[in-house]
């Protein structure tokens, strides 16, 4: 609790409107809140914390060990050395790494394997002007029971703010199992063509932003005892994140304590 006392302190956090048509509560969320600057705004917050130098735009694509270090190469060319390593981006990327395989006993590997993930497509439609359609509507989100779109939020609504409009639609799980390697305009076509029939009267966006996730939220987590996996003690390497908890906030910041704890108990 005391990690939401500071969210809320420092504004990164507000509670969610109550506004919300179809909202399903988790039995392990302390409740549902927003980031009245965007999710982004949370990342930030902790980054800003650890007061850290960060590398962005560091795709890392090989990572290998030699005198009891880790060295990680990067797609734009540049190759770092590290002491330990934490992994968390999503587990079926973990394992496209290259160097990666001689360091995975067969038992993790098996159960990394069986980590699966939804595929998700978002669209976004932003306006510059403001529509009175958004004014009418009497949600500021709402889930819904249809075969490609299973959410919307308007923004403004959901943040309580003023500003211009802009509505986001969340595709279903089963639209995006389908249709995760049709081609981008295919899909953008297929999903706005759809919106306008489930709201007939949703006035012409002046930008669509269109965004694909191929790795959505875990359907079928890490089975380990933690929520991460020691794969290697000198040099460390630790995987973690919602592959090895759930994608929730709880279980992320579950997570990252678990990472934490053994990096202090195996480092000091
Ligand atoms: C559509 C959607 C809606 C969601 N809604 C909610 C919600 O309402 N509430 C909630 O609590 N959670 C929600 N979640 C879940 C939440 O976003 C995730 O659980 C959380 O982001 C997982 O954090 P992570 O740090 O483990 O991984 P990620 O956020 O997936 O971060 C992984 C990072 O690793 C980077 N990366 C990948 N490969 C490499 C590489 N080779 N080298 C370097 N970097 C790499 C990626 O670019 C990414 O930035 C939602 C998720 C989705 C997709």
């Amino acid at each position: 609790m005391m990690l939401y006392n500071h969210l809320f302190e420092d504004g990164i956090l507000q509670p969610m409107p109550e506004n919300v048509e179809g909202l399903r509560s988790l039995s392990s969320a302390v409740g549902h809140f927003i980031c009245p600057s965007g999710s982004g705004s949370l990342v930030k917050y902790f980054l800003k914390k650890a007061d850290c130098e960060i590398l962005f735009g560091h795709k890392v694509t090989k990572i290998t060990s030699s005198n009891e270090k880790w060295e990680t190469s990067c797609e734009n060319g540049t190759s770092h050395t590290f002491d330990a390593v934490v992994l968390t981006i999503p587990v079926p990327q973990i394992l496209q790494l290259d160097g990666l395989m001689p360091h995975l006993e067969s038992n993790h590997l098996e159960k990394l394997k069986a980590v699966k993930y939804c595929s998700r497509y978002a669209v976004g439609f932003f306006y510059d002007n403001e529509p009175t359609f958004f004014k009418d509507i009497p949600w500021c989100a709402k889930f819904i029971d249809d075969d490609i779109i299973r959410y919307c939020a308007i923004d403004v609504h959901k943040r309580k703010g003023t500003g211009l409009p802009s509505i986001v639609f969340h595709t279903s799980k089963e639209f995006g199992s389908s249709y995760i390697d049709e081609s981008a305009n295919v899909v953008q076509d297929l999903i706005v063509k759809h919106i306008e029939q489930l709201f007939p009267k949703i006035p012409k966006p002046t930008e669509i932003k269109f965004h694909k996730w191929r790795y959505s939220q875990v359907e079928q987590k890490y089975c380990g005892e933690q929520a991460c996996l020691v794969v290697s003690k000198k040099p460390l390497l630790i995987f973690g994140g919602d592959g090895f908890s759930n994608s929730n906030f709880e279980n992320c910041a579950l997570s990252a304590e678990n990472i934490t704890e053994k990096i202090v108990g195996l480092v000091s």
